[in-house]
């Protein structure tokens, strides 16, 4: 099938040729973001193939469909920047990769919170200039303090395990607990106790219209005093606002982020030359306890190759069988 790629980087290039000697596709990369405008790229292809980006609305839903697009295939877990109902009606499949690495993802949001609790982003630029003053590099023990993760699937359950591998109290949150984590000693509790009791929240489920804006001016109040928050989940389920008044006040001790609510006019792109024009982005980057990175949980070897074969899949058995593997539809949407 001709697939039409956008908002692609050389390292999609170069995972997706080496899936596509054996899928035998015919593959042509954009470097475009998909969007209303941008639509027409797709030429005559039967799919496209989406990043967590590109815009997925109705309109350009639309458009993809007068051109004869019937299979949108993104190459992410998250399909929330996709109006599924608007696929259904005009007779769009949507295909994701439901898991491609959670390992990745889990693993990076240690990092972020080993390194933003130890200051290690500070401690190496210090270094770097002969400075090896330890003053504000202060962090905490991880041992015996509790953490509280929201959202117990894939990924959630590898970074509770992970804490745990730090003998933390892991506590968590699901709409469907799962009960291999509680046989793991992971205790579901209500979000209010989880609120009132974590030292450190983790944030690993989707974004959805019950989850967005779930850390607000009304969680936060029910938090532990200087509780840290890392989210390698979506940007939306933070309202930053109400997060960046909490860190001036002290109240947010640490903030991790991987994903942040307006990181479409952002990330994946080289801006050093540009102004910066977010002005709530700007405060962030102002902290020394905030600790940023630009989507890149998912950035490993292992994730791009399960990324690019999985993708590939889709669109193959949407051609044979006129089903992708993996498909998403409203019903996937707690
Ligand atoms: P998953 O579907 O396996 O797990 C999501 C969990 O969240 C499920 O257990 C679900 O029951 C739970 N959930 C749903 N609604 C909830 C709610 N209202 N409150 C609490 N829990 C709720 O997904 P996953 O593979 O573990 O991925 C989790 C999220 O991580 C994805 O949706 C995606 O947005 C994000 N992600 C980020 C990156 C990155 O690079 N930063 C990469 C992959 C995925």
């Amino acid at each position: 099938m001709k697939i039409g790629f956008f908002s692609t980087k050389p390292y999609d290039r170069t995972y997706f040729d080496a899936a596509n000697r054996e899928a035998g596709h015919e593959l042509s990369y954009f470097e475009a973001p998909l969007r209303a405008e941008t639509a027409v790229l797709a030429g005559d292809a039967q799919a496209v193939c989406g990043f967590v980006n590109d815009t997925l609305d109705r309109a350009v839903l639309e458009k993809l469909a007068d051109q004869g697009i019937r299979l949108v295939t993104l190459r992410s877990a998250g399909f929330n920047h996709v109006d599924l109902e608007a696929a259904e009606a005009l007779g769009i499949t949507v295909a994701r990769v439901p898991a491609y690495s959670p390992h990745a993802v889990a693993e990076h949001t240690l990092a972020l919170v080993l390194a933003l609790n130890r200051r290690i982003h500070k401690a190496h630029n210090r270094v770097r200039e002969n400075n090896f003053n330890l003053d504000g590099l202060i962090g905490f023990d991880l041992n015996e303090k509790t953490v509280g993760i929201i959202g117990t699937g894939q990924i959630g359950a590898i970074t509770a395990g992970i804490f745990q591998g730090f003998n933390c109290r892991v506590i968590a949150y699901d709409v469907a607990p799962d009960p291999d984590c509680e046989a793991r000693g992971i205790a579901y509790v209500d979000l209010d106790t989880l609120f009132a009791q974590s030292d450190i929240i983790s944030l690993h489920c989707p974004l959805t219209p019950q989850t967005r804006h779930l850390i607000g001016t009304e969680a936060i109040a029910k938090m532990k005093p200087g509780v840290m928050i890392a989210n390698t989940s979506r940007g939306a389920v933070i309202d930053t606002p109400a997060v960046l008044e909490a860190l001036k006040d002290g109240r947010i001790g640490a903030l991790a982020l991987d994903v942040y609510e307006e990181e479409g006019d952002l990330f994946f792109r080289d801006l050093s030359n540009d102004i910066l024009s977010d002005d709530v982005f700007a405060r962030l980057l102002t902290f020394p306890n905030v600790l940023i990175t630009g989507h890149q949980a998912f950035f490993t070897h292992e994730a791009l190759t399960n990324i690019a074969e999985t993708t590939l899949g889709n669109v193959t058995s949407f051609e044979k069988t006129g089903a992708a593997e993996h498909t998403v539809s409203v019903e996937n949407v707690v």
